[in-house]
């Protein structure tokens, strides 16, 4: 049986994977512009602060 397993990226706000077809933002960090950025439906929603891993710049 083979498994073809998508790793789902992670909500950077809530750290929840964001599933395929969720209405789910991305983008890179304003600060470093290394940083891939998640934010799930609800966080947008939300406004969930978010953190960048890489230089810890926190946004809304
Ligand atoms: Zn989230
Ligand atoms: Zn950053």
């Amino acid at each position: 049986m083979s498994q073809s397993t998508v790793s789902l990226p992670l909500c950077t706000s809530c750290n929840r994977p964001v599933k395929p077809g969720e209405r789910a933002t991305k983008f890179l960090c304003p600060n470093c512009h290394d940083s891939l950025i998640w934010r799930s439906e609800k966080c947008r929603k939300f406004s969930r602060h978010y953190k960048c891993v890489n230089c810890g710049f926190e946004g809304p």
